[in-house]
């Protein structure tokens, strides 16, 4: 019997773990920069937590989480997102004591059961970054500033930044109230998820993927337009620092970002390439979350990247290449052959990636072995090199061949790794 992996759930094979090794070694880097601190958060937690946190009536809590009953009959579920565990884990591990402002980041696997698309999984994965403690509007530049830093780093530009206020619970309301009145205009032409979206909460209108809902909303109200004095103000100033700070943005007063929690600035970074799925990261500000979940009343902004998204970017750009060895070591003969396997070994251990073939093959078949593996250089050590004392190293790009004294071969290797010529 022949298995195969569950739907929507993927293999990330070795020709491709290249670029998620990149992605999130390139993010921690940056992210640690910036002063962020990494958290680890667990797979599982209870159904409440996230229906509590991102809001009963989302698609993702009414129909896509994965849930199950444990042997005590707990209801638990996959974590569909990670900031409503993030702050479960700060409230639980009292991380603001001694931090009035805690910077954090986490990367690992989400779960969401939906239909399996370009683009989309039912495992998938994200990076996501979260300021506890800040009320902005600063905070929420540099959250924005350091994610098309670390897409700019990676390699990626044709992104444009979408960014939006939501307004706080005083603005809202009267929104709202203005939503509900044009949506009710329009009640017969929605669908009928939007019938009742209208209803019981207006503002997920905007979410909804049916072409004829994406009509009605068009020309619905702006939330903008409604924005109370300290909430435009905070807006302003956020729009004023991306200049300063030469970010590109477009102000799309639709986007909603699909989550209740949001308050003030949500953004989103969409690339063209990927098709209807074309956000890679997202985010906004939450500053009620906290004090819902029973923690002090800290004003908090994160956003989550899509990293299967950014995979499929950089594999578009043609950067998904398995890099070779530096270094392949072709000995000829018992001599040269136990002599590289001992360079071989202390090669690796200065950090050269190094590969030699233990079957004593000829120098032709050796050749081939290194190009399959795309090794940049071949060091060529036969009866004839032992003898001069000199190996002779090959470029297997350029082809050209230099010689390389025996007796202190180790250290040169090493040298030219330092100097990058390997
Ligand atoms: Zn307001
Ligand atoms: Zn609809």
């Amino acid at each position: 019997m022949q298995f195969k992996a569950i739907r929507g759930f993927k293999d990330i094979l070795p020709s491709q773990v290249g670029t998620w090794n990149r992605i999130e070694s390139e993010g921690k880097r940056i992210f640690e920069v910036f002063g962020y601190q990494e958290i680890r958060i667990p797979m599982l937690e209870k159904v409440e937590l996230f229906a509590r946190g991102i809001g009963e009536d989302t698609d993702i809590v009414s129909k896509e989480m994965y849930t199950l009953t444990d042997r005590k009959g707990n209801q638990l579920a996959m974590r569909p997102e990670a900031t409503a565990s993030i702050l479960r884990a700060y409230i639980e591990n009292k991380l603001y004591e001694g931090h009035p402002v805690r910077k954090l980041f986490t990367i690992g696997p989400m779960f969401r059961y939906e239909r399996p698309q370009k683009g989309r999984r039912r495992q998938f994965h994200q990076i996501n970054v979260e300021i506890i403690g800040d009320p902005g509007p600063k905070s929420d530049s540099e959250l924005i500033y350091m994610i098309m830093y670390f897409f700019s780093a990676l390699g990626l530009h044709d992104l444009v930044l979408h960014i939006n206020s939501l307004g706080c619970l005083d603005c809202r309301a009267p929104f709202r109230g203005a939503l509900k009145d044009y949506l009710k205009k329009y009640g017969a032409d929605l669908c009928p998820d939007c019938q009742i979206r209208m209803e019981m909460n207006p503002l997920r209108v905007f979410d909804c993927k049916v072409e004829r809902c994406i009509q009605v909303i068009k020309n619905a109200p702006s939330m903008l337009g409604f924005l109370c004095h300290d909430c435009a103000q905070h807006f302003d100033a956020l729009k004023a620092h991306l200049k300063e700070l030469d970010v590109g943005f477009v102000v799309n007063s639709h986007l909603m970002r699909g989550l209740d929690y949001y308050t003030r600035t949500t953004f989103e970074v969409q690339t063209q390439e990927l098709g209807a799925q074309n956000a890679i990261a997202g985010g906004g500000r939450y500053d009620r979350l906290m004090k819902e979940f029973g923690g002090p009343d800290t004003p908090s902004i994160g956003f989550a990247i899509g990293v299967e998204r950014v995979v499929e970017l950089l594999e578009e750009q043609g950067d998904w290449s398995e890099a070779g060895p530096d270094l392949f070591l072709a000995p000829l003969g018992k001599e040269a052959e136990n002599k590289a396997f001992i360079w071989l070994q202390e090669l690796r251990k200065a950090g050269l990636k190094c590969e030699m073939e233990y079957r004593s093959l000829g120098l032709k078949a050796q050749m081939r072995h290194a190009d399959r593996l795309k090794a940049r250089k071949v060091l060529i050590v036969g009866e004839d090199e032992l003898v001069k004392g000199k190996g002779i190293l090959r470029d297997m790009v350029t082809k050209e061949q230099v010689e390389v004294p025996l007796d202190s071969v180790v250290s040169e290797l090493i040298e030219m790794k330092e100097r990058n010529w390997i």
